[in-house]
Order: structure tokens, then sequence, then C-alpha cells
């Protein structure tokens, strides 16, 4: 992914809410010798310390590394995970910094805080091209609060760090959090390339998205993503859902889902969107079979059962039939956008629905979209590469509630002056 061509660029104003061209790219920003504050998205999957996908830090290197080169002076912020409002170092990223000074080839400091003293003579030490990764943003309660006061005062104190903002980390976008929607309003601020290629890639889906145009549902983060659908369902012409996004619609039908979570709200929720789907005459597929066993480590015992989960077995993949089903499905379509594993393909045992569905996305003469950090990750982990996908996608959520024509708070931020 290089830098675009020009350097203002438009998209569908029902995308992010600003006016077409109205966000400015790094080249409008002076940066040399200035200190610019970069809102990253380098949550990356990590198991035991290690970072098992660094697609989304090798994401904003064009960014970075461009920036660097203008002899900016660069502050790099993200959050990592779910520390819940305090220091976690479980969720530290400072294997991060390590990472992506290797990927930069330059050297990358690390500041043990986000904001205060620590922070502020990191920065101060900084000439111009020098980076320096803050902590967790997440590690300030002010960064998520639903209290406006209260991320106002964080980002205030973030803003305080730097002389211009830029937002690179399209992941996040679609959150109201202080480093993403507040601190541009408080800076002068541009779009980084990554978060350019993000909404070209997704304009596509919007406003020009060929028929058939199917959607592929998956994943464990069935709350968030069941709250953005709801237009999706109407504007695409199949849902295919596998992972525990299925488990609601099951259970909606009244099929047993075992262990397997399913939240009476979300499984009311899947009710309404199978109602609405049929209404729009959109197709709604649901995995035929499914993966079980008691939990979901290596070498437990597993087996495949029909819909119905048995007590105290947990359904951890689709089965055989339900990728069968699905390839049938995506078979013909023009357009996919597939977000969500369709199991726990962390474990072998439980990997085989994900990488039978990837071989099918990947095959397809489709333009195809992956989106999701976890998605990514697993389609690089089980052996595919980005170029046998017409656009991998940093975003989950984000990309969902783009799709869904949404304003993400993050782009209408960048967008205003
Ligand atoms: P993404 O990051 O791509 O948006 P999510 O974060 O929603 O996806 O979900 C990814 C996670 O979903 C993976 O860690 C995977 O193990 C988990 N997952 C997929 N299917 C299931 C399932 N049937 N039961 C439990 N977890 C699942
Ligand atoms: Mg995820």
């Amino acid at each position: 992914m290089g830098p675009p061509q020009a350097g203002h660029w438009s998209l569908p104003v029902r995308l992010h809410g600003a006016k077409p061209g109205a966000m400015k790219t790094i080249e409008d920003l002076d940066v040399r010798g200035r200190r610019v504050l970069v809102r990253v998205d380098f949550n990356v999957p990590l198991h035991n310390g290690q970072i098992t996908d660094d697609g989304r830090i090798r994401a904003s290197l064009p960014t970075l590394a461009a920036l660097a080169d203008r002899g900016a002076r660069l502050i790099v912020c993200s959050h990592l995970g779910r520390p819940g409002d305090q220091r976690d170092l479980r969720y530290s990223l400072a294997p991060v910094a390590v990472r992506l000074s290797q990927l930069l080839g330059r050297e990358v400091k690390f500041a043990a805080d986000t904001v205060g003293p620590e922070a502020e003579s990191a920065i101060a030490s900084l000439l111009p091209g020098d980076t320096v990764l803050l902590e967790n943003l997440r590690f300030n309660p002010g960064e998520t609060a639903k209290d406006d006061a209260a991320r106002a005062a964080f980002a205030t104190q973030l803003a305080r760090l730097a002389d211009l903002y830029v937002g690179d980390g399209f992941a996040a976008m679609h959150r109201r959090h202080a480093s993403v929607f507040e601190v541009p309003a408080r800076l002068p601020h541009a779009a980084g390339y990554l978060v350019q290629a993000e909404v070209q890639a997704l304009g596509r889906l919007t406003a020009r998205a060929e028929r058939p145009y199917v959607l592929v549902l998956g994943g464990a983060k069935v709350r968030d993503k069941l709250g953005v659908i709801s237009n999706l369902l109407s504007t695409v012409d199949t849902v295919v859902v596998g992972g525990a996004m299925a488990f609601p619609f099951l259970a909606a039908l009244g099929h047993p889902i075992g262990h397997s979570p399913a939240d009476p709200d979300d499984v009311n929720t899947a009710r309404h969107y199978l109602l609405d789907a049929a209404a729009a005459r959109t197709e709604i597929v649901l995995p035929v079979d499914l993966v079980v066993a008691p939990e979901a480590t290596a070498n437990v015992p597993h087996r495949i059962v029909a819909r119905d989960v048995p007590h105290g077995q947990l359904a951890l993949d689709i089965g055989p039939e339900s990728v069968k089903l699905f390839e049938a499905s995506l078979a013909g379509a023009r357009t996919i956008f597939w977000n969500g594993p369709m199991g726990v393909f962390e474990v072998e045992a439980f990997a085989a629905g994900t990488r039978e569905i990837a071989r099918a996305i990947a095959a397809s003469d489709a333009y195809t979209v992956v989106g999701g950090g976890d998605t990514a990750a697993a389609i690089r982990g089980l052996g595919f590469t980005d170029d046998q996908f017409g656009h991998v996608s940093t975003g989950g959520g984000a990309s969902l509630e783009c799709l869904e024509g949404r304003v993400l708070p993050g782009l209408a931020a960048l967008g205003r002056d």
C-alpha cells in the first residue's frame, strides 16, 4: 500500500458524513520538526506476550515512514485489548514497540506512560525523524469514559503533547474515544494512508457493490456486531453466519446451543433479524452441523453434531456440511465481505471451517474484502496471503459500520476543520 495519487480524495458522503474531499491528507501538513501525534490501531493478537500477527503494525508503516522521512517528531499512540481502565501489564504495548522498530528499521522509544512526566520527557528527547510509542491508551479511564468531561480532560492532556494529529487507526474509528474523536478537535489534523486506503476499498462495497453480494459473519464479538448489521441485512443478497455469531440465530430458531454463550437480548435481536431478512428477501444461511467439544483446547475429544448442541458441550467450529452449504452460497457472488472466523481457528482441531471458507473466498471471482483483526490474523495464520483477496481491512466493527452507512466518529472528526 503506497501513498494515494491525489492529495485530496473524495468518497460518498454517506460513508463518513463529511464533505467529499474535506479530509486533509498528511501531505497537507507541514510536519518538519513538529511533534505529530499519530493515533494508530496496534491492537494485535498476543499469545503468551508474543505478537501472533503483526498485520496491523505493518498497515500503518507507510504513514509512519512518510512522516519520519519528512522530519516529524513522531508520537505514536494506540490501545491494546480491553485492560479495564487500569494499568494491566498483560496489555502493555512494550512488545509492539520492539516489533515496530524492527519493521520501520529505526529506533522506537517506548514511554511507559501515556501522558505525564514519563511521556513528556520521552517526547522532549525526540529529534526530527525520531519515534516514541506511548503506553496503552486504555490504561487511562478517560480514553473510553462515557462521561464527556472525563474524556475531554484526557483528550486535552494528550493534545498538549503534540502540535499536529494524524488519524491512522481505522479499526478504532467507530469508537467515540478520546484519542479518536476528541483529540483531532484540538489539533490541526489529517488522515493517514491506511485510513485513505480503507475508505477507498470499503467505498467500493457501499456505493458500487456488484451483485450478488454475500456477507459472511463470524467471530466472537457478538453483541458489538449484532448491533451494527441491521441495514446490511437488507442491502446484501445473502448473509452467511458462522462462529459464535451463529448461536443467537440458532437459539432464536429453538435449537439448544449447549454451553455456548448466547445472551437473551442477542437472541431477541437475531429473531427480529430473521424476520426482517425474510421481508427483504435476504437469505440468512446458518450452519447445519457443528464441531462440539467440552472445551476449546487442543487434544480434547471433539465430534460433529447437527444443529443441536448437546448439554455441557461447546460448539467450536462449523461442520463439513455447513462448509458445503456456505460454499454454495458463495458460488456466483460478485461481491463478498467476510468478517469473523467460523470457529476457534487458533486451535487446529477447530480451524477447518475458517480454512475452508477462506479457501472458497480466495478462489472466488468476486471482489472480496476480509475485515477484522482476528479474521485477518486467521487467514495469514492458515497460510493465505493478503494478495489472494481484493482487500484485507484492518477494521472489524469499523468496517461493518462503514458498510452500514454509519458515520464513523473518527472519520467525522478528521473531516472537520
Ligand atoms: P474479528 O477480530 O475478526 O472482528 P472477533 O474479534 O469478533 O473477530 O472474533 C474472533 C474470535 O472469535 C477468535 O478468537 C475465535 O477463536 C472466536 N470464535 C470463533 N468462533 C467461535 C465459537 N464458535 N466459539 C467461541 N469463539 C469463537
Ligand atoms: Mg477481534
